[in-house]
């Protein structure tokens, strides 16, 4: 990966070789950091940028600070107006990642929240495709669980909590799968290992609730509204069985990196007839759209660069 050339770090915009922690950083020894993941798109057309939900994005992640006892003193506008600043400098002339991190940044032994200093840093990087196959994934059900609420909480996105995603992707993708599917203690569906997801049967959507230990996904949020007001479904949250997934008519995943991704077969078994449905295909292109800034009506969710 090219690294990037600035990055926001200790208040000011730096070249990214300057943005060093030390290695008793405290977020580094014990995950204690919370991170977001925001994406800016061009239009080819107009040659501008947009960023997607950006005050939705910061708001998540200022509420993942406060679980961790983290006060950065920041609101979603500020951390937008720095991201704004960030990429500008960078001169993007293609989509971008924003990566925001909060950390607890006291150099030191102890293994607590409280009474430890925090920062916060930014960088962007040039950013394609996540998932490769996003027409056609096939995932596996992965035989790790999700982290419960009351171990890590999954709404916050907590550092330390990508360790349980690690381990669900890296088996997923050395077994020849795209992704994997994870379930809760319950053994309900959770989320992918970086995505939330969708079930249709029947013309109906379905989502597994925020209580099913998802991270509360802004492309979630975002697809939930498309659905039940641009194709007029009945959207719905409720627990879903494995076996559900199997049967289903269409399956996909959302999220800012892997927008959203067409699953066609689960476990060697095909989703439907096997090929990207009509509601993902809809709902692609509607977002797609969306995210270059090319759909009047839903453009308050961009914020023009
Ligand atoms: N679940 C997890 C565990 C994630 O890491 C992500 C990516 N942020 C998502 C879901 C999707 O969330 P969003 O649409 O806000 O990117």
């Amino acid at each position: 990966m090219k690294l990037p050339e600035y990055a926001y770090f200790k208040g000011e915009i730096v070249p990214y070789a300057e943005a060093k922690v030390g290695i008793l950083t405290h977020a580094l020894n014990y995950g204690t950091g919370v991170f977001g993941g925001v994406r800016a798109y061009k239009n080819d057309d107009n040659g501008k940028l947009y960023l997607f939900r950006p005050y939705d994005h910061y708001k998540r992640f200022l509420n993942s600070c406060k679980m961790m006892l983290m006060d950065l003193g920041e609101t979603p506008e500020s951390l937008t107006q720095h991201t704004i600043d960030l990429v500008k400098k960078g001169g993007f002339s293609e989509d971008v990642y924003i990566r925001p991190l909060a950390y607890k940044s006291s150099e030191m032994i102890g293994v607590k929240l409280h009474d430890v200093e925090a920062e916060f840093s930014i960088v962007a990087l040039p950013f394609g495709k996540y998932v490769s196959n996003d027409t056609n994934a096939h995932v596996t059900v992965s035989s790790w669980r999700r982290l419960d609420d009351n171990v890590i909480p999954a709404r916050g996105k907590i550092s330390g909590a990508y360790a349980n995603s690690a381990f669900i992707k890296t088996d997923a993708v050395r077994s020849g799968f795209d992704e994997a599917l994870v379930l809760t203690q319950s053994g309900h569906l959770s989320e992918g290992s970086a995505e939330n997801v969708f079930m249709v049967r029947d013309g109906v959507l379905y989502t597994p609730a925020v209580y099913e230990n998802i991270l509360e996904g802004i492309t979630r949020r975002s697809i939930m509204e498309l659905a039940a007001k641009e194709l007029g479904m009945e959207v719905i949250e409720r627990p879903i069985d494995r076996t559900e997934i199997y049967i289903c008519d269409e399956f996909f995943m959302t999220g800012t990196a892997a927008q959203v991704t067409a699953i066609t077969k689960v476990d060697h078994r095909p989703v439907g007839d096997g090929l990207m449905g009509p509601v993902a295909a809809k709902l692609r292109e509607l977002f797609f759209d969306i995210l270059r800034g090319k759909n009047e009506k839903y453009a308050a969710w961009n914020l023009e660069i």
